[in-house]
């Protein structure tokens, strides 16, 4: 199933994508889409027996919102891909390097990304997001993906003046508003199936700049999964994003950021696409 939200901000109603590509909206069948529902196997299954086209189709432009209400906490991977960190000249890390990002950062996958005031040096980061669907607490690796209840793109827009430059954690540098677009869709794990063989690519200006795959990753969802909640609790409706491959442009020569104005389009194989403005 492909889950979505959509409407404007504070009225977002829940959705879901049709196999013919049409939006169809859920709010006569749930309230939203969010942790009561993903982990409530009884109206999953309900979700899953309906036809797509018993639903009223969502007519016109539709304005789509974070996939996912009330995410509790967003832990981020830094330097989980192979190309990304010979591209940062910094040594593979022994362990997942772990960060939290504010939920405050959310927004819809075609939202404009405001830049921050003052910010030069705003970047940008296609990510495979992971939403936890079962607490997880100390989980063995074999048992870690049980937990996972599916997967979405997440643009972990990142200010690296504020991430590398002003001192402390990395916090400062990827939580601001309009900072991690979510979406388009919520795709449930069956329908992804092994998430490390996914392409997945970002285009800046038309350009493309980042182009890899899941495959390059470090460290497995599954190993984030596990080595995560060694540290903290995860709970049902937490997002992890798992890091992003190269092509930053911290890592262009010389760096290059986003301006104003900048069309940022990003996608991952059957996860959607996502498109912003820069303002
Ligand atoms: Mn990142």
């Amino acid at each position: 199933m492909k889950l979505l939200r959509y409407g404007a901000a504070g009225a977002e109603r829940p959705g879901l994508l049709s196999a013919d590509g049409s939006v169809r909206d859920l709010s006569s069948v749930v309230a939203d889409i969010d942790a009561a529902l993903i982990t409530d196997p009884v109206r999953l299954d309900a979700l899953r027996a309906l036809d797509p086209a018993s639903l009223p189709v969502v007519a016109g432009e539709v304005a789509l919102a974070s996939p996912l209400a009330g995410i509790g906490k967003i832990v981020g991977v830094g330097l989980n891909y192979h190309d990304h960190a010979r591209e940062c000249g910094l040594p593979i890390p022994g362990e997942p390097i772990l960060f939290l990002k504010a939920t405050s950062s959310l927004c819809g996958p075609n939202d404009a990304i405001r830049l921050p005031e003052g910010a030069e040096k705003t970047d940008w980061e296609v990510e495979l997001g992971v939403v936890i669907g079962k607490t997880a607490r100390s989980v063995p690796l074999e048992q870690a993906l049980d937990h996972v209840f599916g997967y979405c793109i997440a643009h972990d827009v990142s200010e690296r003046a504020h991430q590398l430059e002003r001192g402390g954690q990395w916090t400062k540098g990827k939580s601001h508003d309009t900072f991690c677009p979510l979406g388009p869709w919520l795709v449930t794990a069956d329908e992804v199936g092994d998430p490390q063989t996914l392409d997945l690519w970002c285009e800046v200006d038309g350009v493309m700049r980042q182009h890899s795959s899941t495959a390059d990753m470090i460290f497995s969802v599954a190993e984030i999964v596990s080595y995560a909640s060694r540290f903290m609790t995860l709970q049902p409706g937490d997002l992890i994003i798992t890091g992003t491959p190269a092509g930053v442009g911290l890592g262009l020569k010389p760096p290059t950021y986003l301006a104003r104005g900048a069309e940022v389009r990003l996608g991952i194989a059957g996860l959607g696409q996502q498109h912003q403005r820069v303002v």
